[in-house]
Formats: structure tokens, sequence, C-alpha cells
């Protein structure tokens, strides 16, 4: 690994005006926020990331999980991805929001990860990982090899001819479903950004991943106050039960009275190159009634935009079915 300046500021300000002393604090590699460091060291190890200095944000005080004014929830920046999913008001309240968590990674990564730090997780696409071959999103122009490689994890909506690497994140499948807001603290002061905005699509561009500009801190993200009752699920199909991310995953919010759907809100995980909220989906679903067959065309509905390559066309299917069979479960709370 290479070697890189450690910096550990005590407050919020102090870290901002560090990591804002370089043009590329966020999309580039010359800085880096240290949270968690499930990613950020994991590639650093790779040389894939290489930031000249390291600014560890473990000691700022943004680990609370706080109501918030209008009957929402304030979660920071830095709780832990196993405290969110564990918090009794998510478990009830925001519960696909804690399926989606508890289905990512090892309970030990989870204890490690932090809510910050899962937002900004970077894909797995092999080529990202191996410096040897090129890849746009790593090395702008380089060319991006998956296109006619090994892409059968990749995304078949949102793709450019740049880049078709997928989004991996769970948790943030289940909170584009919840219409939640980002936090951020910048050199010119905060600003709130709406999920769906949030992340960004590759277009050609693809290493600008998020709005995200030098020297920005996520210092929380907000949720509205919860639809309820409502029926939650995440369902995620993978090549195996446990530690490994999703070939296809939803996140469905649902509201039903005497047998019609009166509230839909639905995303789509493994699938997008960011978090994929469909409005196709929730369109078909609402005030249609809640049976096989609206599931179905809302499905149809998600996927129609899709755009697969040589290996991955079997997603559209999968998706398909992931969503079917979570309108299903949600249908049986
Ligand atoms: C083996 C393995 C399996 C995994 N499986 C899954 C899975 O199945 N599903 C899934 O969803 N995830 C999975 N993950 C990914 C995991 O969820 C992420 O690595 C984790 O959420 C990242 O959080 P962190 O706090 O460790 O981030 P870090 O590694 O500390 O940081 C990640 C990035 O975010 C930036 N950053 C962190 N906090 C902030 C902040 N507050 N403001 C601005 N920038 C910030 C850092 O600078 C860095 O660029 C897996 C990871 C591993 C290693
Ligand atoms: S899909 Fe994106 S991340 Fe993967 S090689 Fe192509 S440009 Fe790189």
């Amino acid at each position: 690994m290479h070697s890189y300046e450690y910096i550990r500021p005590a407050d919020q300000a102090a870290a901002i005006a560090a990591a804002s002393t370089t043009t590329t604090a966020q999309q580039g590699a010359n800085v880096r926020f240290l949270a968690g460091g499930t990613t950020l060291i994991d590639l650093m190890k790779l040389n894939v990331e290489t930031p000249a200095r390291v600014l560890d944000i473990n000691r700022l005080p943004l680990d609370r999980i706080e109501a918030a004014s209008g009957g929402g929830l304030r979660v920071g920046a830095m709780v832990r991805n196993s405290d969110l999913a564990n918090d009794a008001k998510v478990q009830q309240e925001y519960s696909v929001l804690s399926q989606a968590i508890l289905q990512g990674a090892s309970a030990q990564i989870r204890n490690m990860a932090t809510v910050g730090g899962n937002l900004l997780q970077r894909t797995r696409c092999v080529y990202f990982r191996d410096t040897a071959m090129a890849c746009n999103k790593r090395e702008p122009g380089s060319g991006c090899p998956a296109i006619t490689g090994h892409n059968r994890t990749l995304a078949i909506l949102g793709v450019s001819e740049h880049c078709i690497a997928t989004n991996p994140s769970d948790m943030c499948v289940a909170l584009a479903a919840l219409e939640a807001t980002v936090h951020i603290q910048g050199t010119k002061g905060s600003r709130a950004v709406a999920f769906g905005d949030f992340h960004l699509l590759p277009g050609t561009t693809p290493e600008r991943e998020t709005v995200l500009e030098p020297g920005d801190l996520i210092t929380h993200v907000s949720l509205p106050p919860p639809i309820v009752p409502s029926k939650q699920v995440y369902l995620k199909l993978r090549d195996r039960a446990s530690y490994e991310f999703a070939l296809a995953s939803a996140a469905v919010v649902l509201t039903i009275e005497t047998g019609n759907i009166t509230y839909a809100r639905i995303a789509l995980g493994g699938v997008g190159t960011k978090p994929w909220r469909s409005a196709e989906a929730e369109t078909a679903l609402t005030g249609r009634p809640a049976n096989d067959g609206t599931f179905r065309q809302a499905a149809e509905a998600a996927l129609g935009a899709s755009t697969p390559q040589s290996e991955n066309t079997f997603k559209i299917e999968l998706a398909k079915r992931c969503l079917t069979q979570a309108l299903r479960m949600a249908m049986a709370r």
C-alpha cells in the first residue's frame, strides 16, 4: 500500500477545512474521509484509491439516531450499519431499511460500516478493482472492458457506453424507497439533497458518482415521517445466501385499502448504475387491485428500459420475479 498522511480532526469544521485544501476531496483520490474503512482501506490495499491524506472522522459527533422535527428520523453519518438496522424505531416503522442492511455484507462488516460510507461505497466491477485493466471510472478515458467482457453482475438500467457498473449498496435501495434526504456540510455551508438526486448516472463521466463537491462531509440522512400502517419488504437475490452482493433486489413500501393499492414506493438494487427508484412501477401499482396480475405489470414497467450486455440478460427476468415476489411477500405481512 502506498504511503499517506493520516489526520484525525476533532470537529466537523476542521475536517471540512482539511478536506477542501485540494480540488479532489471527494471524487478524486487525493483526500479521503475515513469512516468504517471497509470500502476505503480495501481499495487502498488494491491501489485503486491512493489518497495523499486520510482524514479519520470517527471522533466527530455524528453517531446518533434521533427523532426529527415533524415526525421523521435523523440518522448521523457515523451511525454504524448494525446500530441502524437494530434500532427499535427503524425496525418498527422503517423496516425495509432494517431488512436491507441485515441482508448486506457480514455482521463484522456491518459493525464497522457507517451510513455515510455506505452511501459512497464503490462498484464491485472486477475491472474497476484491478489496476492492470482499463476502466473509465478509475481512469477516465481509458475505456470500459466490461461492456465486451465480464458483465454478468453489472447493470442493466441507467448504463452508458462509458460505464455499466452496478451500484452495490443494499441500504441505499431502501433509502430510495423511503424517500430519504442526504444532508451535507461543505465549505459554502450546509445543503440537503433528495436521495434520488444524490447519486449520478455514469453518462460521459462515470468517475463522478455523486453530487458531492470537494470538502463535502455527509453529516446525516433524514427520513420522512413513517407511512403507518404500511407493508415493507426488502428481497435480495444473489449467488449465495449470505455475504454476497445482489444480482437483483427490491425494496417495497405499500399501503392497501379494501384490496386496492393506495401508496407504493419501489426501488431496485443489483440492476442499476445507481439505487434505482422505479416511478414506472409505482404508477403501475397505485390505485390498482393488489394481485399477481398488477404485480407482474409493475415489474414489466420497472424493467422496460433495460439495456443488457452479453452476460446479464438473465437479470431482466430475475429482477421482474424479484419485484413480483417482494410485492407478494408484502401482501402477506
Ligand atoms: C467483503 C464485503 C462484503 C460486502 N457486502 C455488502 C453487501 O452485501 N451489501 C452492501 O450494501 N454492502 C456490502 N459491502 C460494502 C459495505 O457496506 C461498505 O464497505 C460500507 O458500507 C462502507 O462504509 P464505511 O463506513 O466502512 O466506509 P469507508 O470505507 O470509511 O468510506 C467509504 C467512502 O466514503 C467516504 N466517506 C465516508 N464517510 C463519509 C462522510 N460522512 N462524508 C463524506 N464522505 C464519507 C470515504 O472517504 C470513502 O470514500 C461489503 C463490503 C465488504 C468489504
Ligand atoms: S463498467 Fe464502469 S467500473 Fe466497470 S470497467 Fe467499465 S467503466 Fe470501469
